[in-house]
């Protein structure tokens, strides 16, 4: 079991130096070519591997290419073109929404401000966050996914549990200049290293400062029961 460093300020940035070294070329995983694109396939993502998104979106984005376009495909038929991905209806049925205000109400612009998308159907803080960072080019907040999720907890980075007050406290011991980067640290080491089943902590940079490093703790802080 390892130790975490004190204060927490100090344990993020001891992970961050050794994420760095890890993954020096960590970035978004979606692949796209313009805004429209990016917020279409993160609004895809939810709940689904970025490696099936990319597959189904290469084929989607060559169909169809403006807001409009979304916003006026009959239900059933951006559906189907979706289907192997989760909860493809409800998802054909966001994206068809958020492209019809695109079009009406931001002359066929994704929008700029975290209300502004948040306002758009299917759209949350963290896919407004990634769109903003990635489209936008502005940082105001860190998006917090399943792996941010998972890592910070397992490593006594944070003790809260939902993703927005999760956020929060991030906001306040993460460097800004690291914002947008923390995320896509933590979900290549969640993805590479320290996965929701069966971390390989015996393998990772992490496990000297890391509380939840088996075999030696009984506990996963992530979930808060025993390995
Ligand atoms: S792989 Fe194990 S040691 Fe590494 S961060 Fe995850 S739980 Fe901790």
């Amino acid at each position: 079991m390892g130790t975490p460093l004190e204060p927490r300020e100090a344990q993020v940035e001891e992970v961050l130096e050794r994420l760095y070294e890890e993954y020096p070329d960590s970035t978004i995983s979606l692949k796209y070519s313009n805004r429209l694109e990016l917020l279409i396939a993160v609004i895809l993502s939810a709940q689904c591997t970025d490696e099936r998104v990319n597959t189904v979106c290469s084929d989607l984005f060559e169909t169809y290419e403006t807001p409009e376009e979304y916003a006026n495909a009959p239900q059933e038929e951006l559906a189907e073109a979706i289907n192997s991905i989760t909860y493809y209806n409800n998802k054909a049925k966001y994206i068809r929404s958020a492209c019809a205000d695109i079009a009406e109400e931001h002359d066929g612009e994704v929008p700029d401000t975290m209300s502004e998308l948040t306002d758009l159907a299917g759209v949350g803080r963290k896919t407004a966050n990634v769109v903003l960072q990635h489209g936008h080019d502005v940082v105001e907040g860190i998006v917090v996914d399943t792996h941010v999720q998972r890592l910070t907890r397992r490593l006594e980075i944070t003790e809260e549990e939902r993703p927005e007050a999760i956020e929060e406290d991030l906001l306040g011991i993460v460097p800004e200049k690291d914002w947008q980067q923390f995320t896509h640290l933590m979900i290549d080491h969640g993805r590479a290293t320290c996965t929701a089943i069966n971390p390989d902590c015996a393998d990772c940079v992490l496990a000297d400062v890391c509380p939840s490093a088996k075999p030696d703790a009984d506990v996963d802080l992530a979930s808060g029961e025993e390995w």
